[in-house]
């Protein structure tokens, strides 16, 4: 979880404590990650649950602690669902294995049967005792085909499982490396994407762009307004960014207040102008406070973009595109800055 407001992390962190306190809970760190995120209000199905046993007078210790952080965080649910994995192949290896041996034991008994009775046959063997050689091998040949057919059924019902728990693992994996607030890439994501884009551009000469995007004065919109409805406005954005980056660009969330779009195959001049459909796509929304329908105005965004250059490592790229979003700044924000190109001048337009 970000938190870069060191305002709402000390106010968050200090109920947590006292949170904590009253219902007995060890301030360890596994639970103060879950009281913190409920000081926070950021995880709505949280709170939910616990302002819902508070309200029924159920116990809320250590025990329900450890159980919300596996329901609720993202690190409780991928510790869980690594745990569980872990144990639940076992499981069903030895299961498979047992029944392997046993198939095996019973084709050895098979075999064996099949040797005592055509040793015990000669040609003065009667009728009955033919007989009841064949019983035997029949038998037996029984006996195996119906651990065979178990043993099918057991792998079938073993696939379905590892089917779900390979959806449970691609789930957690999605799961980390989304942002929690606005549903977009986070920052792990966007590292791991921009690692592989450097690569890739590297390798075939195809142009890559890298736009990094913060929020103007919102540090003032939040004491005005207050942080939820400042994190109203990060989805916002983060959602007009989604809706005006290119099929194939990688939107992420690099920061607190601050946005990246890594755009593959793409020059700076449309890197420019999806940059700027953005940003004045942002500065059109009018602000509205869901609860009381109050005008909140408008917010509107800066934008730096750099063009990825040969021998470029993603720090140097970053610290490119992040040059032009402070030029972007300094010039008067609302604006798209573009890094200097050898035969260009830098640009800037305004909304
Ligand atoms: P500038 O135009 O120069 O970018 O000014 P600014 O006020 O936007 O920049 P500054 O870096 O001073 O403040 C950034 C603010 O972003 C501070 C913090 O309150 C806010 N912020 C960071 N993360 C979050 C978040 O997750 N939710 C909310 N609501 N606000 C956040
Ligand atoms: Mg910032
Ligand atoms: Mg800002």
């Amino acid at each position: 979880m970000q938190v870069e407001d060191i305002e709402f992390a000390t106010e968050w962190s200090e109920r947590a404590l006292q949170l904590m306190a009253q219902h007995g809970i060890p301030p360890a760190p596994d639970n103060y990650s879950v009281w913190f995120r409920y000081a926070s209000g950021r995880v709505p199905e949280l709170n939910q649950e616990i302002d819902g046993r508070i309200a029924s007078a159920l116990p809320i210790d250590l025990d329900t602690t450890v159980s919300l952080q596996k329901k609720y965080l993202t690190e409780g649910k991928l510790a869980d669902v690594t745990l569980n994995t872990g144990a639940r192949l076992n499981t069903e290896l030895d299961q498979i294995l047992k029944i392997i041996e046993e198939s095996v034991g019973n084709s050895t008994a098979l075999g064996t049967t099949v040797r005592e009775a055509s040793e015990g046959l000669t040609s003065q063997s009667s009728a009955s005792d033919v007989r009841k050689a064949v019983e035997a091998i029949v038998n037996a040949s029984r006996k195996m085909e119906q651990r065979s057919t178990e043993l099918e059924e057991h792998l079938q019902a073993t696939k379905k499982e590892l089917n779900e728990l390979q959806q449970n693992l691609e789930k957690a994996h999605t799961e980390a490396r989304t942002d929690g607030l606005t549903g977009v890439n986070n920052r792990k994501a966007f590292d791991e994407a921009l690692a592989r884009e450097l690569d890739k551009a590297g390798k075939s000469g195809e142009p890559l762009c890298l736009a990094i995007g913060d929020i103007d004065h919102f540090k003032k919109f939040n004491d005005t307004f207050g942080h939820r409805t400042g994190d109203q406005v990060l989805r916002l954005v983060a959602s007009c960014l989604k809706s005006g980056a290119l099929a194939g660009h990688f939107v992420a969330r690099y920061g607190g207040e601050e946005f990246a779009v890594i755009m593959p195959a793409t020059e700076l001049a449309s890197a420019e102008a999806v940059a700027n459909g953005v940003r004045e796509t942002v500065q059109a929304r009018e602000l509205v406070k869901r609860s009381t329908g109050e005008s909140l105005g408008r917010v509107t965004m800066s934008m730096g973009i750099a063009q990825f250059k040969p021998g470029d490592t993603a720090a140097s790229l970053i610290e490119r595109a992040d040059a032009c979003l402070y030029e972007a700044k300094r010039a008067g924000r609302n604006r798209v800055i573009t890094e200097f190109a050898p035969d260009q001048l830098p640009k800037a337009q305004t909304g």
